[in-house]
């Protein structure tokens, strides 16, 4: 099974595909990752990107396919694969339906985590970490216990990269640059939309139960059903 997950950034999509890559033995095709590897490894593709980096400019749709291309033509990872952040815009998601299937393979489920700017803009705003002992909170979801010693006020910090100004700005981006490759998506009849602000458990479990359909487990699951 092939998965795109879509989220606004502050999603929780990391959490979602983490949980999703374990759970279902599926590797995450990350953009990011490609090109850092390529970078890292300094090949001839790498050196490239690595001027267009510092240049400034972006990575053009071109390169970018060609690195999904690597991982979507190579048998390790055929129908294992969950995308996260690609395809960002419709040229990329024609191409990578394209390459899908010259291998015969599809994409199975669009999953997309609805979360408004809202929420979003408290999980950033709210977030706290305990300079003692790591732990993160959240003053408006996950305060932390009153009764406890550890945890209390004076050591309870902002992280320093919590601009709101940077969140609101990238939801935007988000919102405008994913809306025509959902309705592609939509057109194909492959979207799920999930709600994004219930609580981690719940959205797991949501997600178990749509891939587990498609992934044939109902049918060894239902007889347990009953039993409980
Ligand atoms: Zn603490």
């Amino acid at each position: 099974m092939n998965i795109i997950i879509f989220g606004p950034p502050g999603a929780g999509k990391g959490t979602q595909s983490e949980f999703i890559v374990k759970t279902f033995n599926l590797f995450k095709l990350s953009t990011g990752d490609l090109l850092r590897k390529e970078i890292d490894k300094q090949t001839p593709l790498g050196l490239k990107i690595t001027s267009i980096v510092n240049a400034g400019s972006l990575v053009s749709d071109d390169i970018i396919n060609s690195l999904i291309e690597k991982i979507v033509s190579n048998k390790d990872y055929e129908k294992k694969i969950i995308f996260d952040g690609y395809p960002r815009n419709l040229s990329q998601a024609k191409n990578l339906n394209k390459l899908l299937l010259k291998d015969k393979q599809k994409i199975d489920i669009v999953i997309r985590l609805k979360v408004s700017l809202d929420v979003i803009k408290k999980r950033i705003t709210g977030r706290l970490i305990c300079s003692k002992c790591g732990k993160t909170f959240n003053k408006f979801f996950s305060p932390p216990p009153i009764n406890i010693e550890c945890c209390k006020n004076e050591f309870l910090q902002k992280r320093e990269d919590d601009n709101v100004d940077v969140a609101i700005k990238r939801f935007e981006t988000y919102v405008e640059s994913t809306e025509p490759v959902l309705n592609f998506y939509k057109k194909m009849n492959l979207v799920k939309d999930l709600n994004g602000e219930m609580d981690i458990d719940s959205i797991q479990g949501k997600i178990r139960d749509y891939l587990a359909v498609i992934e044939g487990w109902l049918c060894k699951i239902t007889p347990y059903k009953y039993i409980f």
